[in-house]
């Protein structure tokens, strides 16, 4: 054997899927991409995000959960959590008994949640106050344009959701920045303080309220609007949940169109792939689960968030169904936690180290742990569970890659994958390389998009 050849065979090596795959390969993961672009840009919010799930799930025979029923082999449930999360099942042919086969994606983003008490007037000009949702830089959010989604409660228990900022014809908000000529104590600054949280304050208005000598009437005149369209009064702000979001659109990047830039790939980069694949699967050996959740980005607290007990309670109503514990189907079950990891940056190669670092075009991601110095925090992925989740990939052509969250010394970060471990479920975090991750426009390469899908797929089918 001459020692290309041998280096061949003992070298781990990864080739660009650009490279590794046919023409026709590449053509099918772009289309398949035009969806999740439609998806991107419709679902922004956590909310939306399920909406949109829930309304294609009933196009693809998806029936809501009932704990009551009795469910056979290839039938298609979704479990609604407060509009925040969702579940969508598919009954395998083996008994739920000997466990099931969980991918679970996350639906909320890094943001900026306007405050309970949001409405103000400063020198004529109106503003909202916002509280950041999220690890966020806070200088990426200023002079960029800005869209306000979400749902507002009246006194009479009636709602109105809002989506402000996305129709060509809509007006935009915007967090407004000092101009250069005026910034030199502010460029002084480190980056995490030249913006401060307390002035991520977005611009709504400034035009008075007609013939009025009261004050405050430019904030008189944006509330008598908001009265009109919606029939809202400023008290109603407490009752919602509204959140600033970026504006863009999501658009292929760069002349080959190889990559797309977006908000919130972080994390529907996961989360429609892992949508897709529950649709498009035969019936599974094992049942089948999606998972969207809510809250990923602040700790996976609350009852929306999988610190909560609602996939727990779920799995629990699928074993009372046929009898047996819920522990003694968890203990069998195997998770795939679908989130991001950081992509190496050319810009910034400092950050990452390389021999361990994930990059764009050379498939899913597998992140055997998260955290940072000393593993703090994580669940750290048996060589069991690695060994099964690779072997399937491996056996089905799923290009894959491992990675880290940074160099050991230097940052870290988490997932769901802790949470889902503590159910004493075998998890591992699988997902798409990130550039720019949590900022305003981020980007991921078409063809790990793909991959996800394609590893999500092979995962519910074994
Ligand atoms: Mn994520
Ligand atoms: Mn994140």
């Amino acid at each position: 054997m001459d020692t290309k050849a041998l280096k061949e065979k003992l070298f781990l090596t990864r080739d660009n899927l650009g490279k590794r795959l046919a023409e026709d390969e590449i053509a099918t993961a772009f289309d398949f991409c035009e969806g999740y672009k439609t998806f991107l840009d419709n679902a922004k919010t956590e909310r939306e995000a399920c909406s949109y799930v829930e309304a294609l799930a009933i196009q693809q025979g998806y029936t809501a959960f009932d704990s009551k029923k009795k469910y056979n082999a290839g039938d298609k449930v979704y479990y609604m959590n407060r509009g925040k999360s969702i579940i969508l099942a598919r009954f395998g042919k083996k008994c739920v008994c000997e466990g099931v086969r969980i991918v679970a994606a996350h639906v909320d983003s890094p943001r900026l949640d306007l405050k309970p008490n949001p409405l103000y007037e400063d020198s004529e000009i109106a503003l909202f106050k916002t509280h950041y949702y999220g690890g966020i830089k806070k200088y990426q959010w200023t002079a960029i344009p800005l869209a306000l989604h979400g749902r507002i409660f009246k006194r009479d228990g009636s709602f109105v959701d809002i989506n402000i900022g996305e129709d060509e014809n809509d007006p935009m908000f915007v967090v407004t920045d000092l101009l250069p000529h005026l910034a030199a104590e502010q460029m002084k600054q480190p980056l995490s303080e030249g913006i401060k949280g307390e002035s991520l304050n977005i611009l709504i208005g400034s035009l008075p309220f007609k013939n009025c000598d009261e004050s405050e009437s430019v904030k008189l005149n944006i509330l008598n609007i908001l009265n009109e369209k919606y029939g809202i009064v400023e008290e109603d702000f407490v009752t919602a949940e509204l959140e600033v979001v970026p504006a863009f659109k999501a658009k292929d990047i760069g002349f080959d169109r190889s990559l797309i830039g977006s908000y919130g790939h972080d994390d529907r980069v996961c989360s429609y792939p892992a949508v897709k694949a529950i649709f498009d699967c035969e019936v599974p050996e094992y049942t089948a689960i999606t998972v969207l959740t809510d809250k990923e980005e602040i700790g996976s607290q609350g009852n929306t968030g999988l610190k909560g007990a609602y996939l727990q309670y779920f799995i629990e109503d699928l074993a009372a169904m046929v009898g047996v514990p819920a522990r003694d189907v968890m203990k069998k079950s195997l998770c795939l936690s679908a989130d991001v990891n950081a992509a190496h940056d050319p810009n910034y190669p400092e950050v990452l180290e390389r021999r361990n670092a994930a990059e764009i075009n050379k498939g899913v991601v597998i992140t055997k742990y998260t955290g940072a110095r000393g593993k703090s925090d994580t669940s750290d992925a048996s060589a069991e569970y690695m060994s099964k989740v690779i072997n399937m990939l491996r056996d089905s052509g799923v290009a894959w890659q491992t990675g880290e969250l940074g160099k050991i010394d230097l940052g870290g970060g988490g997932t769901v994958a802790k949470y889902i471990a503590n159910l004493d479920i075998d998890v591992v975090d699988v997902g798409v390389p990130v550039l720019s991750m949590h900022a305003p426009w981020e980007v991921v390469s078409k063809l790990d998009v793909y991959s996800a899908y394609r590893a999500f797929t092979v995962f519910f089918e074994k």
